[in-house]
């Protein structure tokens, strides 16, 4: 998986972050210089890193942090909003010319993955707006390449212009004067990779620019080569004023520090990414989305928004309150139940934590909605003044409850057993003993 490194390094940083209720600026270095050495590691550009980590310090050490309930939690926010500049924010389109056809030359080097991306793109407008494209064969020195995309042209049932002749620029322009008879929607014409960048390649690219006035010129770029691959992209981009890129092999690529590189780099957003080796696997590109996964954060972002919109920050005020002056009863309890299951079920909650998405061990995990069903119903079936004050409740009186709300007394007894046990355990920590969480599992 791409990013996987990264991931884990990132991952490992923040997480001594979370929990805390006061970051220090201490231990806000620390995790900078962890997700900088992680940065580097993945190969992303030396100057982009510089960039993003004094932007992550800034926030970190800014307000929004220190006064918030969760700096911890404020901080993965700063560094996934900043992954997501890094890459661009917005999700990018390809530009639409007004008339058809609309014409993507794409460019690149040899072995990027080129020709097989334009049969990608030609799928994915035929499958997304039942395009009817016409590929050019315009890389007329590997003989191979035009027999790749008549390939391609077949397994798509579309339409591949090729001519023997030496002059590219001449093949363009017979190609486009085809598509505009043939009414085809969209054009995409492969043309020539070298090894290298050189000047013989350049400037026949700009001549097929001239002729062609393309509505997008896409780079091509493989994934594996890090952030070498950004500064081609540079160089391309100054000669040819690209459009956009589109990253292939993103499949085999572990570190991404070209995905996180190019548009820091050039400016220029990525479309799209390549996949595998299929022509169906071109996936759109997503920043947002990008960063989440690679903060292993299944999406955490959502899960802060829920609490901050469900959760009532007054309400949590009073509870903890309550707490330390002992007077939490069974109305708070269930109140602080509903609170929970306003944000939605349970396990799909848990879902949402980072490192939760993946982890095995939520594979069998669910939590019993039927549970708290069980539990509202047995306090529902309490007097008020038992709700008040649980040490009435003796047996007789539970006997009752069991009977009124339709559970088992061994159920009831258990739930009171509990309810104590954690009104015992809260009020130590509400009170500043720590120590009371060592009964709880995972500590
Ligand atoms: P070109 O020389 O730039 O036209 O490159 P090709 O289209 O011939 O692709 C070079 C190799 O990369 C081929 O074996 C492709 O199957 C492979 N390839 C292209 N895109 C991807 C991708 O997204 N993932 C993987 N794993 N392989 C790819």
């Amino acid at each position: 998986m791409a990013f996987e490194n990264l991931s884990e390094r990132i991952q490992k940083a923040l997480k001594n972050l979370t929990g805390k209720g006061k970051v220090s600026e201490a231990d806000i270095n620390a995790a900078s210089r962890e997700i900088r050495l992680a940065l580097l590691e993945a190969d992303v550009n030396f100057k982009v890193v510089k960039d993003f980590i004094k932007k992550i310090k800034e926030r970190a050490l800014g307000q929004e942090v220190q006064g918030s309930l969760t700096p911890g939690q404020q901080i993965i926010k700063i560094v996934n909003d900043e992954l997501t500049k890094m890459m661009g924010e917005e999700a990018a389109k390809l530009n639409k010319a007004p008339h058809i056809p609309t014409i993507i030359m794409m460019v690149g080097l040899q072995g990027t993955g080129k020709t097989t991306t334009v049969g990608k793109l030609a799928k994915y407008l035929m499958d997304t707006e039942k395009a009817r494209p016409l590929l050019i064969a315009g890389d007329i020195y590997r003989p191979a390449a035009i027999d790749q995309l008549k390939q391609i042209g077949d397994q798509l049932s579309v339409p591949v212009f090729s001519e023997d002749e030496k002059d590219v620029a001449k093949i363009v322009a017979d190609g486009l004067a085809q598509a505009k008879e043939a009414k085809n929607d969209y054009v995409l014409i492969d043309t020539a990779g070298r090894l290298e960048i050189d000047e013989a390649l350049m400037e026949e690219l700009e001549r097929v620019k001239a002729v062609a006035k393309p509505d997008n010129i896409v780079l091509v770029v493989d994934a594996m080569t890090g952030q070498v691959g950004a500064q081609v992209a540079e160089t391309f981009d100054k000669r040819l004023d690209v459009t956009g890129v589109i990253l292939t092999k993103l499949d085999g690529d572990t570190r991404g520090g070209a995905a996180l590189s190019i548009r820091a780099v050039t400016g220029k957003p990525i479309l799209f990414t390549g996949q595998g080796e299929k022509l169906s696997e071109l996936e759109g590109f997503y920043p947002d989305r990008m960063a989440s996964r690679i903060l292993g954060m299944g999406d955490v972002l959502t899960l802060i928004e829920k609490a901050q919109r469900d959760y009532d920050a007054k309400e949590a005020e009073k509870v903890a309150q309550k707490m330390r002056e002992n007077t939490f009863d069974f109305n708070d309890f269930i109140d602080q139940l509903e609170q929970v299951q306003k944000m939605g079920p349970l396990d799909q909650i848990m879902k949402m934590l980072p490192g939760m998405a993946n982890n095995p061990q939520l594979k069998n995990f669910s939590i019993d909605e039927k549970q708290i069903a069980h539990t509202k119903a047995i306090v529902y079936s309490m007097t008020e003044a038992e709700r008040q004050d649980p040490d009435l409740l003796k047996p007789s009186r539970r006997r009752r409850i069991a009977a009124g709300s339709g559970r088992p007394i061994m159920e009831v007894n258990r739930m009171i057993k509990q309810f104590k046990q954690s009104k015992e355990m809260m009020q130590k920590i509400t009170s500043g003993n720590t120590k009371a969480l060592a009964g709880l599992p995972g500590m």
